[in-house]
């Protein structure tokens, strides 16, 4: 394991291992106070970034204690013992979802550090889950821009590299300043982002997923345990609804923003609304709907379809379309995944 800071290391299942099998040790030893020296057993608080099925004893080195002592249980081996263990079991791919487990993570650590203990932040090969958790503590803690703290990291640890998934990851994290605030667009976007990811992998997104249908107040109030994006109720500044029947279908919380006309070239039709001087061609093309996080009054995206139109719940009106695959604003801006609502079928007001 490598030392990034003082009571701080970074590492891989073996030198999770060690730490666990000299918790073990100490344990045994501790009638006989004969306290040992390793590295390892200087950790008080051990992260572990892999699945729960994982045991690192199972991944330890070659032992040079004596072959006829009796093997250590193969699971569950710290029961009693002074080791502070948390397990977050991250995968390392690209879409792992690493923002919602970040905070939880890095209050364990500095927890660990502030009580005066040693810990020990580790996966399986010390180089991308442990590499993401620890560039996001040092971020935090330093106050460090992300590319400063993960160079800072790989002065202690050069294998760190963090998958291109977690990197992006971090620079959000960096975007809402060190915290993850689940009402910032930044995170939304990446929230919808993902259930537009797991949408194409064919998994089944479960309705909890969908932000609660701001027009359903009885509704609201009973799932505000769900937290997360339903967190409504009284910050509302603005409300959608439906022109005709005048009932609620979005809040201003459940807008997805866009930088509009990004990719605005590749319109086809454009150059019909460039006519006359050449200035007019830097003029954007206004965006004619809003852009929505998935609700959960939108009973087609519940059905599963790929693409639909969207009907107000109580009138029936057409409001728009949703495309888990995106589409194009008018500005020519890609929203990916796209729920659409037009500004002519909706009224914006104050709640
Ligand atoms: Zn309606
Ligand atoms: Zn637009």
């Amino acid at each position: 394991m490598k030392k990034v800071r003082e009571g701080l290391y970074i590492g891989n299942i073996r030198d999770a291992a060690a730490v666990l099998s000299a918790a073990e040790e100490e344990e045994e030893e501790e009638e006989n106070e004969r306290p040992s020296s390793s590295p390892a057993a200087a950790v008080t608080h051990i992260l572990s970034l892999i699945s729960q099925e994982i045991n690192p004893l199972d991944f330890k080195r070659p032992a040079s204690r004596d072959p006829r002592a009796a093997a250590p249980p193969p699971s569950s081996p710290n029961k009693n013992c002074k080791l502070k263990q948390k397990t977050v079991p991250l995968l390392d791919i690209h879409s792992q979802n690493l923002l919602d487990h970040l905070e939880d993570c890095l209050e364990f650590i500095e927890s660990g550090r502030n009580s005066g203990g040693v810990v020990l932040v580790h996966c399986f090969a010390g180089v991308s889950r442990s590499g993401a958790v620890v560039t996001a503590y040092l971020m935090k803690k330093e106050h460090l821009a992300m590319d400063n703290a993960l160079e800072s990291l790989k002065k202690s640890s050069e294998i760190v590299c963090p998958n291109d998934g977690f990197k992006q990851q971090l620079r959000m994290f960096e975007e809402m300043g060190c915290t993850v605030n689940r009402a910032s667009s930044v995170y939304k976007k990446f929230r919808l982002a993902t259930m537009g990811d797991a949408y194409i992998r064919g998994e089944k997104i479960d309705s909890s997923s969908y932000a609660a249908d701001p027009g359903n107040v009885t509704n609201e109030r009973n799932s505000q345990d769900l937290g997360e994006q339903q967190a409504v109720s009284n910050q509302l500044s603005k409300v959608y609804r439906c022109k005709k029947c005048r009932r609620v279908v979005a809040s201003e919380e459940n807008v997805i923003t866009h930088i509009p006309g990004a990719g605005v070239t590749s319109f086809k039709w454009r150059k019909r609304g460039v006519q006359g001087s050449g200035k007019d061609e830097l003029t954007q093309p206004e965006c004619t709907s809003i852009f929505v996080q998935p609700m959960q009054w939108m009973t087609p995206v519940q059905e599963g379809l790929v693409e639909s139109k969207l009907q107000c719940i109580k009138c029936e009106a057409r409001l728009g379309n949703f495309n888990w695959a995106g589409m194009q604003c008018s500005c020519g801006a890609w929203v990916n995944p796209a729920f659409q609502l037009h500004k002519s079928r909706i009224d914006a007001a104050a709640l």
